[in-house]
């Protein structure tokens, strides 16, 4: 084999390796769907393609996979500037410091990670400028502490009030909805469909003052079928489309 047919055959090998993550994924999706009598079309998937390469990108785009996330401005902000041929949808779903706001600012559409006035400050102040709205989602932190951020982020659901109307009054900035990570800690820990039942209620509430605010994201490789079964929007999917991430192996 000549080095052109063993790197052809290597991207052909991890094409199927993708087509049959994501098969087993859309059947898990249209499943839960179907389970909780909801159309599959009221839940995107969103692959969450961070710690793998743009070339996984370009082959998730190739079949089909219109939405991608991740998590770490580092990597994100290379591997969307090899990918800004393929109109994409990138979301950021990652903790985010300030300081990364404009970085961020530049590649995503959506951020889901928003859970302190602080980082609605710097994140209107980077799109502001920008002829697009940033969309935003309030990240709730089940397991967070009154007045204090959870462990893998997100606000306590005491804050999500006043950080949504924050967003909304922010120039560049679109008030989308909420976010969650099932907690590991921690009253929820351990039944995420509690979790994102919670998640459901909080979003109701939001929605009463913030009707477009629509967008209810949860669920990941683990426990997408219980985030769908309680009103999911969006499920975030990394590991049962690419794999297990090499550095958790
Ligand atoms: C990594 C990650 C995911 C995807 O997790 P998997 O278990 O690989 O599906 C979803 N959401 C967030 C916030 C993540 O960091």
């Amino acid at each position: 084999m000549n080095d052109d047919a063993s790197v052809r055959s290597a991207t052909g090998d991890r094409r199927a390796e993708l087509a049959a993550g994501l098969a087993s994924v859309e059947g898990r999706i249209a499943r839960a769907c179907e389970a909780a009598g909801r159309p599959r079309d009221a839940v995107t998937l969103v692959v969450v393609t961070k710690t793998y390469p743009a070339s996984d990108v370009r082959l998730l785009w190739e079949l089909g996979v219109r939405h991608v996330a991740e998590n770490r401005d580092q990597d994100a902000a290379p591997k969307a500037a090899q990918c800004t041929d393929l109109p994409l949808t990138w979301h950021f779903v990652g903790q985010l410091q300030t300081n990364k706001a404009r970085s961020v600012a530049g590649y995503a559409d959506f951020v889901h990670s928003v859970d302190r006035l602080r980082l609605v400050r710097s994140l209107a102040n980077a799109a502001a400028p920008r002829d697009r709205e940033l969309g935003c989602l309030i990240q709730v932190g089940l397991d967070a502490e009154s007045d204090d951020a959870g462990p893998r982020g997100g606000a306590a659901p005491d804050r999500v009030a006043e950080l949504a109307d924050a967003v909304a009054e922010a120039r560049g900035l679109r008030l989308d909805g909420v976010m969650t990570v099932a907690p590991l800690a921690g009253p929820y820990a351990g039944k995420p469909g509690e979790a994102f039942a919670r998640l459901r209620e909080i979003s109701t509430c939001l929605r009463t003052a913030h009707p477009a605010a629509t967008m209810v994201s949860a669920g990941m490789s683990a426990d997408l079928e219980e985030a769908i079964s309680a009103g999911a929007t969006h499920v975030r999917v990394g590991s049962a489309v690419l794999g297990v991430r090499p550095r958790l192996r």
